[in-house]
């Protein structure tokens, strides 16, 4: 069985299992409405751990994502930008100086106004009753509409074909293949058989929060009660659903 076969029917049989493991995850018990998945990062914790990619490595291993040296051609999912580059900030802004340079952790938003679901010709990406933004490689032609239309730059293309380049190859997960888009899924695999997302899962220091913005009762919605969060470009409004609590 391929590995795309392979996962589809575990996705579809772990479906039963997943409103159990939603209570585990923090999301709204069944029947409470749709849920609304989002993630939290704590900035300054993130950034605790200089040089720490453990986050990154667990997502890329989880995912066949290629490590392709040429950059023309580079794929990814989540990875690192200075922090005045992924929120435009101004020169004379002193509230966050103290993280001029320092690189935060980027991927894709899960907006709830996304402009690629609008662009994609084949409707190959579209938002989840959750609320997070999937992709179906089958049906993508390659025209790379949405990687022009997302102002984050969080969909990478296949460029030429990315599975040499998987370092430690998982059947858990599909490859894909030379001509058509990836990009962050918000683990919907992992999520749907009860688990944390895998950058959640390898953070050592819980600067990763994962959760159902709608449950009144999970983390995710306390902490952002709590803390200061901005997210990347609201100006746009394209209503990002990856919070920075600074
Ligand atoms: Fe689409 Fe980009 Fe928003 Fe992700 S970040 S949903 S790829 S517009």
């Amino acid at each position: 069985m391929t590995p795309t076969r392979r996962v589809f029917l575990r996705m579809a049989g772990s479906a039963a299992v997943a409103t159990a493991a939603g209570a585990a995850l923090g999301c709204a018990p069944a029947g409470a409405g749709r849920r609304r998945l989002a993630m939290a990062i704590d900035v300054r914790r993130c950034l605790e751990v200089d040089g720490c990619r453990a986050c990154i490595d667990a997502c890329h291993r989880a995912h066949n994502v290629p490590s392709i040296p040429d950059l023309a051609h580079e794929v990814k999912w989540i990875w690192k930008e200075p922090f005045e580059r992924a929120f435009a900030v101004e020169d004379t802004d002193t509230m966050v100086a103290a993280l001029r340079g320092r690189g935060v952790l980027v991927f894709c938003n899960h907006c709830d106004n996304p402009p690629c679901v609008r662009v994609c010709p084949t409707q190959a990406t579209w938002r989840r009753d959750d609320g997070t933004v999937a992709i179906d490689e089958h049906r993508c032609i390659g025209c790379r509409y949405c990687v022009a239309a997302c102002p984050y730059g969080s969909r990478s293309f296949n460029w030429v074909d990315p599975r040499p380049f998987v370092v430690q190859p998982t059947g858990d997960y599909p490859t894909r293949t030379r001509g058509v888009v990836e990009k962050c899924n918000l683990c919907e695999e992992r999520v749907a058989a009860g688990r944390l997302p895998a950058c959640v899962e390898a953070c050592p220091d819980r600067a990763l929060l994962f959760g159902d913005l709608r449950d009144p009762n999970s983390e995710i919605r306390r902490v952002l009660a709590e803390r200061y969060a901005i997210r990347r470009k609201p100006e746009l409004g394209t209503r990002p659903q990856v919070y920075y609590l600074i």
